[in-house]
């Protein structure tokens, strides 16, 4: 990836670019930290069906909806990772 590119993917983020803080992983961790909150709201929502306060069947769409919650928190993860790792910042 050239400096221009990632500049531009830089002013795509949040506002103007600060120096200290890169908008790029600002914007990851912001993603990263959703797909962690709509993971942790599935599995609360699970343990409520398991302790009975949730129909059965409920159980099993949910569970799958977890699946794909918990496959986007670990793509979040992994991107903001990435980015750090080969932006240096
Ligand atoms: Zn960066």
């Amino acid at each position: 990836m050239s400096p221009a590119t990632d500049l531009q993917i830089c002013l795509n983020g949040y506002g103007s670019i600060d120096d200290r803080c890169c908008e790029e992983k600002l914007h990851l961790l912001f993603e990263y930290r959703n797909a962690t909150n709509l993971y942790a709201t599935h599995v609360a929502l699970m343990a409520e069906i398991a302790g009975g306060l949730l129909a059965k069947d409920e159980f099993d769409l949910l569970s799958e909806a977890a699946s794909q919650a918990h496959e986007k928190c670990i793509e979040a993860r992994e991107h903001f990772f990435k980015h750090a790792e080969e932006h240096g910042c």
